[in-house]
């Protein structure tokens, strides 16, 4: 039996990268865990296979609070790194809950960003499927939907973004830096995604070639004692998130001063939760506080035939998550 051809080449440099990067056809491969599934069930085809795992991109740098993370760099490496369990344990949290530990040892940070969705239809090549096969149709917007998002959907796709690392970041406001043909360029990460709108086979802002090299995170120590990463999914390991929770919180004098809340499983892309951030300012953090920001993450929900029970798990998994973090000392 004969599989799909293709040209593979190892990239000798970051501009050989790029060089190879832009030909058409072509695929970057760093960790695999990802791509090497899609291209064996034949759901994407690339022409050229980029091999970037050798690039010398893999450092995790602490300065002054801030983080920088190669996009080369290993979950693993990242989730057990001392300046990120100290003073980033969001990070490591959101690794932790992610796939299983043979995955997080191979699989980059930078690739954990752009992973594809989990939809079902997506991949498998017999299905109809906006994001594969555009114009074909959307098989989960009247079929098996239970794992379709709540917002940001639209009739043309309605997948969730499945990566924790991303949700998590998120809630901490960080950037990747890019490089492409027109040199260097930082992106916040809640601009690296798009919505599905018409065309869902788009899923980020990066035009063709473009190679994210870092991911920096501002200064989060002062959330380091009161934030967390919760998940809610199917079974206990090796699962993606039916929902999750990013949070964290600043709290003086017995009222929180800062609050930071995204949530993954629910969307096309991590979703933050600003109305919810906003009610929280000012108060504090008892029961009744909680429970208005719980109501205001699922406000604008917009449930299809099998995902309304994702709007009540997000509710409560905004307020235990919240609670968690608020009993600190
Ligand atoms: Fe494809 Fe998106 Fe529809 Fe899933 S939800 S079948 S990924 S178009």
């Amino acid at each position: 039996m004969s599989g799909p051809s293709f040209q593979y080449g190892r990239a000798a440099n970051i501009g050989d990268a790029l060089i190879r990067g832009s030909r058409a056809g072509a695929a970057f491969l760093a960790g695999g865990t990802d791509v090497l599934q899609l291209w064996k069930a034949g759901v994407t085809a690339p022409e050229q296979i980029v091999d970037i795992s050798r690039l010398p991109l893999g450092d995790v740098e602490f300065a002054d609070g801030r983080l920088s993370l190669g996009a080369l760099a290993r979950l693993s490496d990242v989730a057990a790194h001392p300046d990120v369990t100290r003073h980033h344990p969001l990070i490591a949290e959101a690794i932790l809950a992610s796939a299983s530990g043979q995955i997080r040892n191979m699989a980059t940070v930078g690739g954990n960003l752009l992973q594809r969705t989990r939809c079902p239809y997506f991949r498998s090549h017999s299905l109809a499927c906006n994001k594969r096969a555009p114009g074909s149709g959307c098989g989960a917007l009247t079929g098996e939907n239970r794992q379709a998002a709540l917002f940001g959907a639209s009739s043309s796709c309605v997948a969730t973004h499945a990566s924790d690392l991303a949700v998590a970041l998120t809630a901490l406001e960080a950037e990747v830096e890019v490089l492409g043909a027109p040199g260097k360029r930082r992106v916040p990460l809640s601009d690296l995604y798009r919505l599905p709108a018409e065309t869902p086979e788009r899923e980020t802002n990066l035009a063709a070639g473009e190679l994210i090299t870092a991911i920096h995170v501002p200064d989060a120590s002062r959330f380091a004692g009161r934030s967390t990463y919760l998940k809610v999914r199917d079974r206990a390991s090796f699962e993606f998130a039916v929902v999750s929770v990013a949070a964290a919180l600043r709290v003086e004098k017995g009222r929180i001063v800062e609050a930071r809340l995204a949530a993954g499983g629910v969307a096309p892309m991590p979703w933050r939760l600003g109305r919810s951030e906003d009610a929280l300012i000012g108060h504090p953090p008892d029961a009744q506080t909680l429970a208005v920001a719980g109501e205001l993450a699922v406000e604008d929900s917009r449930p299809l035939a099998h995902n309304g029970f994702k709007i009540a798990v997000l509710r409560n998994a905004v307020i235990r998550a919240l609670q968690t973090i608020a009993s600190r000392p």
